[in-house]
């Protein structure tokens, strides 16, 4: 059931300390406006929620609109043309609703960008029928409203926190479509077309500067809210959310979940001798040592002043020990390094407990502390598993 722990060397792990954390959480790699690669599996899932939910709004919107559209062709089209776009809008009007009504899974960053793509080919599809339909004796009003839905499936994406590749891979249909319809109407090369498409990728480019925009200011906040300044791991708050969130995933798929409880050994003395700053650096480094140790899918967060949690989903005790014991050799075996290049040698002793039917997050946590309590108990720099 459990995946295989990636993991670096210790050896591979930055000896010297990162910036001062305050610094890292407001800075946002330009990587991460181009693609989501790199993008934390929490992150990925609020904006799979952030983009969700817009969708809904604007699929709502758009069923409105394509509707309340068809008295104002009844007043501008041909009447022989009036049954074909109506019978065009109703189909439309319940694509867009599907889409609107539909909510499977909000937190799924794949099926938020297919719901968002649907935004960008129902209405492509709308145009390419409605272009073949629209013949002579069309007023310059109806043309002109109809053969604006390319510049608004592009304008729509500016609403959205995407991407760069996101945002021209939504792009790209727009641009197909619209040279498809000029090809099939014999227009592909005429200056209408170029212009057309210059317009368009003019809008593109503004587009997509807005939502780039829109993603850097997501992830600064993001990063503000839910992590702890000093580490860069979740902060409690975003930490306990998670873990609900978790725990009600094991629940549901009869899964193990497993928590790990960590407390620095004689940290106080740290402090004491070598001052706060050398005991920030020590805690830096534990935070590098634990995150290497972990999966991407796995949650890890500073609970209290020197005290970490990790919660590792779909993981055995046995498996959770294993994790553990091999956090404790890292730490044990690697000092952190102050930035006046001195070694500070540390350990840290762990509790372990895999939640139980139908317990809440104190009852789990409660035992885990339990264990850790006996870990110090029984000498520290150990592992210790709940009963
Ligand atoms: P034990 O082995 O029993 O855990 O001993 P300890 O000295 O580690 O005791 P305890 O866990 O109670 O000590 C926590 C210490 O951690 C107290 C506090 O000075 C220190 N601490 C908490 N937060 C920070 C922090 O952000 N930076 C630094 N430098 N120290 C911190
Ligand atoms: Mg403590
Ligand atoms: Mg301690």
């Amino acid at each position: 059931m459990t995946e295989t722990v990636e993991r670096r060397a210790p050896s591979e792990m930055p000896a010297v300390e990162k910036p001062p954390t305050s610094q890292w959480s407001l800075l946002t790699n330009l990587a991460d406006l181009i693609h989501s690669d790199h993008h934390s599996v929490d992150f990925s899932g609020s904006r799979a929620d952030y983009i969700h939910n817009r969708v809904r709004v604007l699929g709502l919107i758009y069923a409105a609109l394509v509707i309340l559209w068809i008295p104002i062709d009844a007043l501008l089209v041909p009447s022989g043309m009036l049954t074909a776009l109506a019978i065009t809008r109703a189909v439309a009007c319940m694509a867009f609703l599907a889409v609107a009504l539909v909510r499977h899974n909000p937190h799924h960053l794949p099926l938020a960008l297919f719901r968002l793509s649907l935004l960008v080919v129902i209405p492509c599809v709308f145009f390419f029928i409605t272009q073949l339909i629209l013949v002579d004796g069309v007023s310059e009003w109806a043309a002109m409203g109809y053969g604006f839905y390319p510049y608004v499936m592009i304008a729509q994406l500016a609403i959205f926190a995407l991407t760069l590749l996101e945002g021209l891979a939504l792009a790209i249909p727009v641009f197909l479509i619209v040279l498809a319809t000029a090809a099939i109407k014999g227009t592909f090369f005429t200056a209408d077309t170029v212009a057309c498409v210059w317009l368009l990728g003019l809008l593109l480019s503004l587009a997509l500067w807005a939502q780039m925009s829109q993603l850097q200011m997501l992830l600064r906040l993001y990063r503000q809210a839910t992590r702890d300044p000093l580490t860069g791991l979740f902060n409690r708050r975003a930490l306990m959310g998670r873990l609900d969130e978790e725990m009600e995933r094991s629940e549901r798929y009869k899964r193990k979940l497993t928590v790990l409880l960590f407390d620095l050994d004689k940290f106080k003395r740290v402090n004491d001798t070598l001052g706060h700053l050398a005991g920030d650096a020590v805690l830096r480094h534990f935070a590098k040592v634990v995150e290497a140790a972990l999966r991407r899918s796995d949650l890890v967060g500073r609970y209290g002043g020197e005290e970490c949690l990790a919660v590792l989903p779909e993981t055995t005790p046995e498996r959770g020990c294993e994790v553990a014991e091999r956090i404790r050799a890292d730490c044990h075996a690697a000092p952190a390094i102050t930035s006046d290049g001195i070694e500070v040698r540390f350990t840290t002793s762990i509790g372990v407990a895999t939640l139980l039917p139908g317990e809440d997050s104190e009852g789990l946590i409660g035992r885990c502390d339990d264990s850790l309590y006996k870990a110090k108990e029984t000498g520290r720099d150990r592992v210790v598993l709940a009963d």
